[in-house]
């Protein structure tokens, strides 16, 4: 006999389309609110760890540090240190500069003019522009320099960073604006020069198109994800004290050609940053941090993550690869595609990765490694229908039945109804097969099957195969001439089943004796009480020349 094998029943089709729906919509609905972003945050963050980056040496920052102001007095410093400052880094000809102090109150006096003196001379110097509330609750106001020195920078630059729900900086939109997103970003403006790039040209992931615009929004587009954990503690990047620049300390060479973007970091001044590292958090100045994003920047290290409804396309398409295999109607292939989509998930968040594009790979790990039980779950079932079932004719077997009479007959207890049991045996079946062939008797015990399975109408009615050339048929709630009612026809149908294929058309009927018992509830009773007396019965039958139906023994 060849292997059996689990065929792709329909009902095994339809589950299986029904957990597939149900996946693709799950991992979609995760996908798009983000669910698991923590992890995903997580998994993003470890980056930095196999980061083997050395920090950009064109970029040099001049710090506000404690030493500057026990310098050069506390915080803040008139415009006319500011003006010498900016005039000392200038004269070493670097590519740009960036000033990332709030200059938007007006000073009295001449500094101020002296400070917009030196951004006139110089031309390469990049202003910051902030964003607040005008006050707690109220609307967005954008904080420009003050009108005396707006137009004598080179250009403006936005200076917010985009903070996760963990409260850490990961990311910066290279565009952003009130109304409208109208600043690059200041280390993006520091490359750029006075000719702002096209929206177009800039790489970060494109935010969606806006319904309404109004001028209170604070608008952001273009988003990248910045590492800059990666420059911390022996890696960051060169820095030197404002006091030593205006001491003149700094020669000129140091200067040339660099990228310099002027900050604080003396305690009390400016924000810190908490940003993921190789080891923990690291705290950062914002300086530090906009120093980080011109370093990717420049480097084409900056991440971008890739739009929402690509990652549900592509997440919907990953969690789908193992239903190609259901076809197979084998679980194991099933399983193994399973392992086999999570492999290629990876890959590809790892090919992703390598082209500086961001898949977070959670939502659709987390489906598939669900699909792992529901798949097992689903294989047990088929196994525990394959226990229960006879491999020949597909009906219950003698297990099942065993089961069902113990069932319906504790149920009699309840209902107070009668159970009848059939035992139904071929008649000189051995006969037949010695005439006809092995191949003939099974054709021929199918068909007798059938029958029974006909007659088995009723929702708890049950037929099965006893073993061998025998069956059995129960019949809950069924009295005795009901029972033999039915049992009187399967009798004459089986007698009128046409002989088996391939058989010639003057072979004598296929016979059957059927054995009737039935049974109320009694306290001494057991359910193969019933089964006994219908043996009993069969035997009659049997006795009495075949072909016919016996109830039980009167008394
Ligand atoms: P009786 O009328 O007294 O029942 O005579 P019988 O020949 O039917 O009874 P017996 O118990 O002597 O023989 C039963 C035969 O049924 C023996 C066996 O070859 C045949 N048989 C049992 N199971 C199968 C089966 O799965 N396939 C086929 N082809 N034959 C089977
Ligand atoms: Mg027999
Ligand atoms: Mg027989």
């Amino acid at each position: 006999m060849p292997a059996r094998r689990f065929s792709l029943a329909p009902g095994h089709a339809l589950a299986r389309l029904l957990i597939a729906i149900a996946v693709a919509a799950i991992s979609t609905t995760l996908a798009l609110t983000e669910a698991l972003s923590s992890v995903d945050d997580w998994l993003v963050d470890r980056r930095i760890s196999f980061s083997r980056t050395l920090p950009d040496e064109r970029i040099l920052l001049v710090l506000i540090d404690e030493h500057s102001l026990s310098g050069h007095g506390r915080w803040p410093w008139p415009r006319a240190t500011l003006a010498s400052l900016i005039d000392r880094l200038d004269a070493g000809n670097p590519r740009a500069i960036a000033l990332d102090l709030l200059l938007s109150e007006v000073e009295p006096g001449q500094g101020d003019e002296l400070l917009a003196d030196a951004l006139q001379r110089s031309g390469r110097v990049v202003l910051p522009v902030a964003v607040e509330e005008e006050r707690p609750g109220g609307v967005l106001i954008e904080i420009l320099p003050h009108a005396g020195l707006a137009p004598h920078a080179m250009v403006l630059g936005h200076t917010t960073v985009a903070q996760s729900h963990d409260g850490r900086a990961r990311g910066v939109f290279l565009r952003a604006g009130l109304g409208g997103p109208h600043w690059s970003h200041l280390s993006l403006a520091l490359t750029e020069g006075a000719d702002p790039l096209p929206l177009e040209r800039l790489p970060g992931m494109a935010a969606p198109t806006r319904t309404v615009s109004s001028p209170f929004l604070w608008q952001q587009d273009r988003f990248v994800l910045v590492g800059a954990g990666r420059f911390v503690q022996g890696k960051r990047h060169d820095r030197v004290s404002a006091a030593d620049v205006l001491a003149g300390h700094l020669d000129n060479a140091t200067l040339q050609d660099r990228f310099v973007l002027v900050g604080a970091t003396a305690r009390g001044l400016g924000e810190r940053l908490r940003v993921p590292a190789a080891s923990g958090d690291a705290l950062m100045s914002g300086v530090e941090f906009h120093a980080a994003v011109l370093d990717e920047l420049h480097n084409g290290r900056l991440l971008v993550p890739l739009p929402l409804p690509a990652v549900a396309g592509l997440s919907i398409l990953l969690v789908l690869t193992p239903f190609v295999f259901v076809w197979s109607g084998r679980v194991r292939v099933e399983l193994l595609s399973v392992l086999a989509a999570i492999s290629l998930t990876i890959l590809i968040t790892v090919f992703l990765l390598g082209r500086g594009v961001w898949f977070p790979p959670t939502a659709v790990l987390s489906v598939l490694i669900l699909l792992v039980p529901l798949l097992m779950a689903d294989k047990a079932w088929r196994w525990r229908m394959l226990a229960d079932n006879d491999g020949l004719t597909g009906m219950a077997n003698r297990r099942r039945l065993d089961r069902q009479i113990a069932i319906e007959w504790a149920s009699t207890r309840r209902s107070g109804t009668s159970l009848a049991v059939l035992l139904v045996d071929v008649d000189h079946f051995k006969a037949f097969n010695d005439r006809h062939g092995h191949g003939a008797g099974d054709q021929a015990l199918r068909s007798v099957a059938e029958v029974l399975l006909r007659h088995a109408r009723r929702p708890h009615d049950l037929a099965a195969r006893y073993g061998g050339e025998e069956f059995a048929v129960v019949l809950p709630d069924c009295d005795l001439d009901d029972a033999t009612r039915v049992a009187e026809e399967i009798r004459s149908e089986v007698r009128a089943l046409p002989p088996p294929k391939g058989l010639p058309a003057g072979v004598g009927p296929l016979t059957v004796s059927i054995g009737v018992a039935c049974r109320r509830w009694h306290a001494d009773g057991r359910a193969q009480d019933l089964l006994d007396d219908a043996d009993r019965a069969l035997y009659a039958a049997k006795a009495a020349g075949r072909d016919r139906v016996h109830g039980p023994d009167p008394g």
